[in-house]
């Protein structure tokens, strides 16, 4: 690793665009190279927990960050099915004492510039728009890049081609559930949807997210159930009108006011599901993957993104440090199996049946919030290396 050489970033999502500006923050200088001709963000609404703004502060985001999202009172449980609320963990300015650190939700598109605005800004960051990077061997790099790099960080998502490079690494495999999204205007908005919290209607094999989008004066809809595979595509190209259908397949035996909001739904867009949850992370100590190229997870626990930053940030410092990046990945692995564990028990204990499912009620309803907030103190009050 030649240190007087840039890094290359493969990829300016959420993860390489915090990588670049993680590595500025030690003085190190990188050069982004993102497939596509223009930034656009796919999706919709992002919910950015304590562990990942308190990165963004360090990095000199939150400013930027409290103009364009909106810090939700609660994170609430609630029946699909009565619309009865199960439990509450409270957010807002409770976030902010017990976790020294505000939970926020906004649109991903906010966040993104936030982030390209300031790579923009730093002359240690360079961005190159319309270029893809598909080989990691230096000769490879060189003759795309033009630069023989100290080290290229694959951040190029989840179907990376910068992972199929290496070896050993895992593969994205279908998980067998899918995303539906849409937004709402507040105007359009049942009176059930409360635009002070995250609100997860729970029901039986799938489960619905809201939140208020701040800027865009609307909500944020994300209903997750079990379904088929429509491809390596984030545009799912199945007509409006079937996606519909399946769409109120999977929520029958719903609150007739859910039903009835998804039947109105405008254009309800199919995320398939995929996750990597095996293999290798690094090579020598040339090439690391980070964010969801590494090891993409399903949003069970709303911790993708949040883990891509801390990726980013903690890679800065162990390469800062000269630390090798093995140390790197066994540093991250334990956490990020950690937290693939918490959202693989929240998609048990959210599409739950039967008696399992009356005995969550029970349980949850008899804690207190204070009690409920301590099972996050893990990861929500996370220090990462610095
Ligand atoms: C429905 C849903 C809801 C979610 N909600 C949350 C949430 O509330 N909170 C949370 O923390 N996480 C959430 N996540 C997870 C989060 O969206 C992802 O983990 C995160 O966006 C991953 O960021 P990334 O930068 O690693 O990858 P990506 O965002 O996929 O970025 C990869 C970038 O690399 C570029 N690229 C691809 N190939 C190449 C190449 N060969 N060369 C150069 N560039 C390339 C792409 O164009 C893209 O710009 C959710 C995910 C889903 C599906």
């Amino acid at each position: 690793m030649n240190s007087h050489q840039p890094v290359v970033i493969a990829g300016a999502g959420i993860a390489g665009l915090t990588a670049a500006l993680s590595l500025a923050h030690r003085g190190i200088a990188s050069e982004i190279f993102e497939r596509t001709a223009i930034l656009s963000e796919a999706g919709a609404g992002l919910q950015l927990s304590p562990n990942a703004t308190r990165i963004l502060t360090k990095l000199g985001l939150l400013p930027q960050m409290e103009k364009v999202w909106s810090e939700p009172q609660a994170i609430t449980l609630v029946s699909g099915v009565s619309l009865r609320t199960i439990a509450s963990v409270p957010s807002g300015q409770f976030a902010r004492n017990r976790w020294k650190s505000p939970y926020g939700v906004l649109h991903r598109a906010d966040l993104q510039q936030a982030l390209l605005d300031a790579v923009t800004a730093n002359p240690l960051c360079t961005l190159h728009l319309g270029t893809a990077i598909d080989d990691t061997a230096q000769h490879g790099i060189a003759r795309m890049t033009g630069i023989q790099p100290r080290l290229v960080v694959g951040a190029d998502g989840v179907w990376s081609k910068v992972r199929k490079t290496l070896e050993g690494t895992g593969k994205a495999v279908f998980s067998g559930n899918v995303a539906w999204r849409f937004t709402l205007g507040e105007a359009e908005a049942p009176a059930f949807f409360d635009a002070t919290k995250v609100t997860a209607f729970l029901g039986i094999g799938s489960h619905l997210v809201v939140y208020p989008l701040q800027r865009a004066r609307s909500f944020n809809v994300v209903a997750i159930t079990s379904g088929t595979n429509p491809g390596e595509t984030w545009d799912s190209t199945l007509p409006p009108e079937t996606s519909r259908q399946r769409l109120l397949g999977a929520f029958s035996g719903w609150h007739p006011q859910i039903a009835d909001l998804l039947r109105h739904a405008v254009e309800p867009v199919i995320w398939p599901l995929y996750e990597v949850t095996a293999g290798a992370w690094y090579r020598g100590d040339e090439v690391a993957l980070i964010g969801d190229a590494a090891h993409a997870m399903m949003p069970f626990a709303a911790q993708g993104a949040a883990m891509a930053i801390e990726d980013a940030f903690e890679l800065a410092s162990f390469v800062a440090g000269g630390k090798p990046l093995a140390a790197f990945a066994d540093h991250r692995k334990s956490r990020v199996a950690r937290v693939r564990s918490r959202g693989a028990f929240n998609r048990f204990a959210y599409h739950a049946r039967g008696p399992i499912r009356l005995g969550r009620d029970l349980v949850l309803s008899l804690r207190r919030p204070e009690s409920l907030a301590a099972d996050f103190d893990w990861l929500y009050g996370y220090e990462p290396k610095d």
